[in-house]
Formats: structure tokens, sequence, C-alpha cells
């Protein structure tokens, strides 16, 4: 059956989205409609997040960036998790997940979802563990019905975009489990489903309950971003068989939404050594049958804590490369505290410069004319045009205050090669 069902909310946002949309992604309107029928191509769009921006995620559209904000049980507090998206939507990001584990759940993402116009994601499953260890209850204790309530609460809400970790099967969490690892199950979501199936010797709740979550997610136009509880957290664990257990189901499920009318996409890895990136991407994209696919990082060395947004960014550029859609940003605080605002920049910006190297390569039309731009702006000695060019207007704005236009900069002063080579002037 057609995945993009006639009087469908999907089909209505993206009629109403296309006129502004393909024009940005490249696309014509009918290759961006069939990229959807197809699967390949997802739209962020739930009509109940009033104002939000419909996103389009998928090749050949543009790359989107990611950052993820929330509170945490050490850090809780609406007013600086609003700062963080805005300096996320400043700094470019595309899409918010608001990953809070803290404080009045319900408040803080009605709060983000009136904040921003940038398509919002969560994981529904922190909201129910929350629930349970406020109450001092395993954080595993619960019904799948309150789960399927959580997740059907938050697309009323107007969440744009879910994890759920449909993919994690018993096998799978065993298999992660089974001391071939050097790291077991580094999800938090990932986590708590293995808990709950090893506690009850029942399979995934979100597995055996999939057909409940997608019609919830037809009727809100939700994307199910499914999620990799079983990514590999280190880079000797990458390519394991609890990984492609897990993407394996996940090609399955994929192909399920696509049947029942619900838009999907895919999480990736996760800890992957250099070399591995582009086998990883491929193998992820052809066993889910071309799905968008949304990965952290790949983070490509284990032992850059503290500046994990390079090593994310190194990895997202490969990753690019090798046909990845759409990059979850790191930060320099990741596996160390939560991200702060400067964080938060950093990270987004990081990813940024990934996605641009790499679509600049690819020889997206976008991304060259901004290297371009850039060089034609660096041979004028022109200081605005640098910063309109640059990634970070505010910084190259900062840094070079004071030059000016068609004066070189202080880094060579009268060595500067554009002007002798322009002017014929004695250095
Ligand atoms: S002084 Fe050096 S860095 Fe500055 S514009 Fe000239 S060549 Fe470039």
């Amino acid at each position: 059956m057609s995945l993009i069902r006639s009087g469908s909310v999907l089909s209505e946002v993206l009629e109403s989205a296309l006129p502004a949309l393909a024009p940005y992604e490249g696309m014509t309107p009918e290759a961006l409609r069939a990229g959807v029928e197809a699967g390949t191509l997802c739209l962020l769009a739930n009509p109940a997040h009033a104002g939000a921006r419909p996103t389009l995620i998928g090749r050949p559209g543009r790359v989107k960036v990611n950052a993820n904000i929330g509170t945490s049980p050490l850090a809780s507090d609406l007013a600086g998790e609003i700062d963080k998206l805005r300096v996320a939507e400043g700094a470019g990001a595309d899409t918010v997940m608001d990953l809070s584990t803290a404080g009045n759940l319900d408040e803080l993402r009605r709060e983000m979802l009136a904040a921003t116009a940038l398509p919002l994601g969560t994981v529904p499953i922190y909201a129910l563990a929350q629930q349970r260890m406020r109450e001092d209850r395993d954080p595993a204790d619960f019904e799948p019905a309150d789960l399927l309530a959580e997740i059907e609460k938050q697309a009323r809400q107007g969440v744009d975009f879910m994890t759920v970790h449909c993919g994690l099967t018993r096998r799978g969490a065993e298999l992660a489990r089974d001391g071939s690892r050097e790291l077991g199950i580094v999800s938090r979501g990932g986590a708590i489903l293995a808990r709950w199936m090893r506690g009850r010797a029942e399979e995934n709740p979100l597995l055996t309950h999939y057909d409940a979550i997608l019609d919830i997610a037809r009727a809100h136009n939700v994307v199910l971003s499914l999620g990799d509880g079983l990514r590999p957290g280190a880079g000797a664990d990458a390519g394991d068989p609890a990984q492609w257990e897990e993407v394996l189901t996940l090609g399955v499920l994929a192909r399920r939404a696509r049947a029942a009318g619900v838009q999907a996409m895919i999480e990736g890895p996760g800890h992957v050594p250099l070399h591995l990136v582009r086998s990883q991407i491929e193998g992820i994209k052809r066993a889910t049958f071309g799905a968008p696919l949304y990965v952290l990082g790949p983070l490509v060395t284990d032992c850059a804590a503290g500046r994990d947004h390079l090593t994310g960014a190194i990895g997202g550029a490969l990753a690019v490369l090798a046909g990845a859609d759409f990059l979850c940003y790191l930060t320099p605080a990741e596996h160390l505290c939560l991200p702060d605002a400067s964080d938060v920049r950093e990270g987004v910006l990081a990813s940024r410069i990934a996605a641009q190297a790499a679509e600049a390569s690819l020889g997206r039309p976008w991304a060259v004319e901004r290297e371009r731009g850039m060089s034609k702006a660096r041979q004028a000695l022109d200081w605005e045009g640098m910063a309109r060019a640059a990634l970070d207007p505010c910084l190259v704005r900062a840094r070079s205050r004071g030059t000016e236009h068609g004066k070189e900069c202080g880094m060579c002063g009268r060595f500067c090669a554009i002007r002798m080579s322009e002017t014929g002037e004695r250095g």
C-alpha cells in the first residue's frame, strides 16, 4: 500500500510544504514527493507543532544537523534549556532533540515546542523511566500500555520525531551481553529495554506493539527514528553480531512502516574506527532499504573525551561521503557532563563543518557555492564577504574586527601573499 495515502496527515502537510521545500532542497516537487513515497526521504512536520518549519531528511536533499539538549538529574533548569535551544538555532541546527531526564518533562517539552520552529524530537521511554525513578521504582517497571500512552501523548503535543528502539530484540540484547563486547549497551533507551526484557523474559514491547506505534505515528505524522539500542560504544565493538542483528531488524521495521503509511528513519553508530565508517554506512543503508540514516558521530576514536565534537565531525564528514543523511552532533561535553550553551554552539558548528566539507566534496550546489563565495571574498580581501560565506559569521567578524576592506589582516601583515601578488608591493 502507498506510504502517502490520500487524505492522510502526511499527504496534507507534504502538499502544503512542497512549494517552499522543493526549491530549498534543490529538487522538483515530483522528485521530492517520490522520495517520500519510496521512504528514502522523511518530512518532519507534526501539524500539532504550531509554527514549526517542515524539514526534509534524506538525499538528494541537504544534509541536516541535530542538536541534543535536555536536563539531567544533576542539572535541571527550564530557562537554561531554552537558552541552549536558542543557541542551537543561532548556530544553525536544523532540528533539536529534547533528551530531558529530570524536572517536569511535560512542561519542558511544551515550552520547547512553543519556543522553536525547528522540528523537535524526543525519546519517549525516558519520560516513563523518569516517572518510575521519581517514585523510587525500577526504571523498567512499566507495562506496554504505559509506553504507548506516553508515545501518544507526546505525538498529540506536537513532537515531530521520536526515537523508538523497536529493533532491539532479546537475542540482540543477549549478544551484547555475552562477554564479546568491550562495552555492553551504551544506549540509555536500549539499556532500559534490555532490563525490561530480562526481568520479564519477554520480547521488547516496542517490537511486539509496533503496529500500535505505527497507528499513532500515522495519525500525527510523527517520523519514527528507529533507534540503535545496540550501537557500538567502543570502536572495537563496531560491526559485531549484536549491532548487525539490530540493524537487520530495523530494515524489516522500516519496510513495515512504509507499508503502513508511516515515515521512518534509521539511527546509526556510534563508535566506529575511521577505516570502517564507509562499510558501516553503506551496509546499514543497504540493510534498511535506503531509509534516511541519522548518525551519532560516528566517533572515530574512543580517546578524545573533552573534544568529542571533533571526533564526531571527522566521522560525520566520512559518513556523509558514504551516504548518511542526518548528523546528530556531539559536544565537547560528550562522555563527561551535561553540555552547556557553549558546548551546544561548538557541537552544532562542528557538525555543520562536517556536512559542508562532505557536501562540497560531493559537489552539492549549495556547498560548492559557499566554498566559491569564500574564495572570492578572500581574493578581494573582503572581510564582510568572508563572514557571510563562513559557517560562523560572528566569529569571523569578531576576529577580523579592525581589518579594513581591501587590506591584509594581522596574520602576515606586509607579507600578505594576496596583496603582494595583486599589487606587486614589496614585502
Ligand atoms: S595577511 Fe595573510 S592571512 Fe591575511 S589576508 Fe593576507 S595572505 Fe591572508
